[in-house]
């Protein structure tokens, strides 16, 4: 990749403005370029075909589109597409899902390369944090899914969006606006392990997308166990800035809470659960655990699943059991990025 080049997918209207003011292009073509960009998503500038040839020389050495090579893909019986997609020299791997159901084509991006967090559960986390991606690698990602068909996004892929702030929320900014990908805010979900300072600078963005918590226990001495980065804050710290966010912003918390067969999901625990949901406007989330390889973590059984499910709407609390996708395929996140890699390796 030339560095001195500026990856297109990270532009605002006024970059691009001030880039055809550079090259002498007038005014009115700042849109046209904003259009081959983000509507009809060019990979090249050649196939700007309403700018002068010259002008398009111009051009090509000030941008490029793409950085990204995908190196496997998978589909599952159910719809599910997963890509392993690889940056600039290869080294670098991220996972980007899109997950079709009932009409809507929703794409899981990658904030971070591998992640910081390291909870206990998860293949992103085993080799740590490995870099943060930049805006136009974040847009990429949507792109690489198939943008024209995407409905929804949900940053729940690798790393943790809110330790990646700036990029992240550059990166909403274009997937939401009109001149971009036009994706509602209420369609783009940031998921987090609770960082209560971030949350509450994103209750003050002025794109309100839906707030997730990774909450996945209901006291912090088990959340600890579980997600190393809850020793940071506390539950109590971590809803009250949840709580902020909704009066900020009017979004019901959604709490995720993954399911991890007999360390989570016991019928006590789904009581002390809805002790904590009662202090929020929220959801929850319930999601049954996929087995990753090299971890003990075991799938709860379906029944105790229901159990843990019927404790908290007897309670009143809204809940639901996300489907599991991608079953057969490697659905865990992190999972493909380490399977390739020990393939590749052997
Ligand atoms: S579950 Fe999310 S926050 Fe935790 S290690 Fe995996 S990617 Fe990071």
């Amino acid at each position: 990749m030339n560095t001195s080049k500026e990856h297109a997918l990270e532009l605002f209207p006024r970059d691009v403005d001030a880039l055809i003011a550079e090259i002498g292009l007038p005014a009115f073509a700042g849109k046209q370029v904003i259009d081959w960009i983000y509507k009809k998503q060019v990979t090249s500038v050649d196939e700007m075909t309403n700018i002068s040839k010259e002008k398009r020389l111009l051009l090509e050495e000030r941008l490029f589109f793409r950085r990204s090579k995908c190196l496997k893909t998978q589909k599952a019986s159910d719809g599910t597409i997963k890509k392993l997609l690889s940056w600039d020299t290869g080294e670098k791997q991220t996972e980007a899902v899109m997950i079709p159901a009932k009409g809507r084509y929703t794409a899981c991006v990658s904030s971070q390369v591998g992640c910081p967090v390291k909870c206990t559960f998860c293949a992103s986390g085993i080799g740590g944090l490995e870099g943060s991606l930049d805006v136009g690698q974040i847009v990429e990602q949507v792109m690489a899914l198939g943008a024209n068909d995407i409905t929804n996004i949900v940053f729940m892929g690798m790393g943790e969006p809110l330790s990646n702030y700036t990029a992240v929320t550059r990166a909403i900014r274009i997937l939401n606006a009109p001149w971009g990908l036009g994706i509602g805010a209420r369609k783009i979900t940031v998921s987090t392990v609770g960082l209560p300072v971030a949350i509450e600078k994103l209750a003050n963005f002025d794109i309100p997308v839906t707030l997730a918590l990774s909450l996945h226990a209901p006291n912090d001495e088990l959340r600890k166990e579980l997600i190393p980065w809850a020793r940071f804050s506390p539950i109590e710290d971590i809803l009250k800035a949840c709580s902020n966010y909704f009066d900020a912003t009017g979004r019901e918390i959604t709490l995720e809470y993954l399911l991890l067969g007999g360390v989570n999901d016991r019928t006590a625990q789904a009581k002390e659960l809805v002790g904590l949901c009662k202090t929020l406007r929220c959801n929850v989330n319930l999601i049954r655990y996929n087995e990753v390889a090299e971890l003990d973590y075991v799938r709860p059984k379906t029944e105790q699943v229901r159990r843990f499910q019927e404790v908290l709407v007897k309670a009143g609390v809204n809940t639901h059991i996300r489907a599991s996708r991608g079953r057969d395929i490697s659905a865990a996140c992190g999972q493909l990025k380490r399977e390739y890699n020990q393939i590749t390796t052997e």
